[in-house]
């Protein structure tokens, strides 16, 4: 398992479970969002952003403008330094008034964040507030989280320090447990974190949790990967082996995702964690001579067949062979693709390789 750094805001999930690692590959997209909104509540420029997200902004910075009345100091992105874990964090937000520091830090997610009173990234902030800054009494840390309609308040005193530096330090202790000296038994898969983390593909305990699924699910008896992660597979044997596991599991997520809606649907539950949504039904004209004849006033016929998107080689030959006579079908076929691709207008995509099971 690799070990990566820790920041103010990955020490939650280091605490619940000592192994966490960011994950490189992980989506981006939430955060690119989120580095956009938090630029444009530090430079008050709202170009570019839908009308959503600058409502967001806007009620960030409409919550501070009181704030920033009569302040000795007003700064934005402000750097500093998080003691023990000795990383750089920054403040969205530091307004100092009357030897309080207010910190506070924009959330943008749909979901909302720990109380600002227990939150680690909090207490972080505090804490190098009180340690960095002397003159400071009180540091009072506010989450405005604006999607989800909420703020959340801590505050903390040079009284707090010693608690703030423990819990610190006892996040590291047990990192370094499991990094340094292998112990497994501290860490504590959940839900919550494993799908963000970049070791789940080589952790230890995640397998277990898994093969437990993958023996109570098999119709058969299982064998199992002598090691976890598929990269440290040398044989084909043990290549094979791990693909039989996998068809067993995806087996398992696919019934666990239908029997759960069921669940809901059916039998009217509810089930922690989850609520219901609604895609809409794919749209799809099946009379494109009826819609072009609809439209012919409002678009020209390039504008439509364009609007119409790719056209189906398999359609198009099916049609062809349709036409053609006994014995003919394949020759028309052939020359139709042979015509196509002199013109230049076929394309086709890359072959798609997979593994099927062998039966037998
Ligand atoms: S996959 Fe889960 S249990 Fe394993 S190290 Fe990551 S967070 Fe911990």
């Amino acid at each position: 398992m690799k070990q990566t750094g820790i920041t103010a805001s990955g020490l939650k999930y280091a605490e619940i479970c000592p192994g966490f690692s960011n994950d490189s590959d992980g989506d981006t997209v939430a955060a690119d969002e989120g580095k956009l909104l938090h630029k444009a509540c530090e430079t008050g420029d709202l170009t570019g952003l839908t009308d959503e997200q600058k409502e967001q902004v806007e009620k960030c910075l409409g919550f501070i403008a009181p704030m920033v009345a009569g302040a000795d100091r007003d700064l934005r992105e402000q750097e500093m330094r998080v003691p023990i874990i000795n990383r750089r964090g920054i403040v969205d937000r530091l307004i100092i008034k009357n030897r309080t520091a207010y910190a506070i830090d924009w959330k943008f997610g749909r979901n909302p964040v720990d109380d600002a009173e227990i939150n680690n990234q909090g207490q972080a902030y505090a804490l190098a507030l009180l340690k960095g800054m002397p003159d400071i009494e009180r540091v009072v840390v506010l989450f405005v989280s604006p999607r989800c309609n909420d703020i959340s308040k801590g505050e903390f005193t040079q009284a707090d320090v010693p608690r703030l530096e423990t819990r610190i330090m006892t996040i590291l202790a047990r990192r370094a447990a499991v990094f340094e000296e292998a112990r497994e038994d501290l860490l504590n898969p959940t839900d919550e974190i494993c799908r963000y983390c970049g070791n789940r593909g080589t952790c230890p305990a995640l397998y277990s949790k898994a093969l437990v699924v993958a023996q109570n699910y098999a119709d058969t008896q299982l064998d199992i990967p002598p090691k976890f992660h598929p990269s440290t597979w040398t044989t084909p044997e043990e290549h094979s082996i791990g693909r039989r596991l996998a068809l067993v599991l995806e087996k398992w997520v696919e019934s666990v995702k239908s029997h759960n809606l069921q669940f809901v649907m059916d039998a009217g539950q509810t089930i922690p964690g989850f609520e219901m949504k609604t895609k809409s039904g794919k749209r799809e004209i099946r009379d494109t001579l009826a819609a072009y004849a609809a439209l012919k006033d409002d678009l020209t016929v390039e504008e439509f067949l364009a609007a119409c998107g790719p056209v189906s080689m398999t359609k198009l030959e099916e049609a062809v062979a349709a036409r053609a006579k006994r014995g003919e079908k394949s020759k028309r076929k052939e020359a139709l693709y042979e015509r196509l691709t002199d013109m230049g207008i076929l394309e086709t995509g890359r072959d798609v390789y997979y593994l099927a099971r062998v039966r037998g």
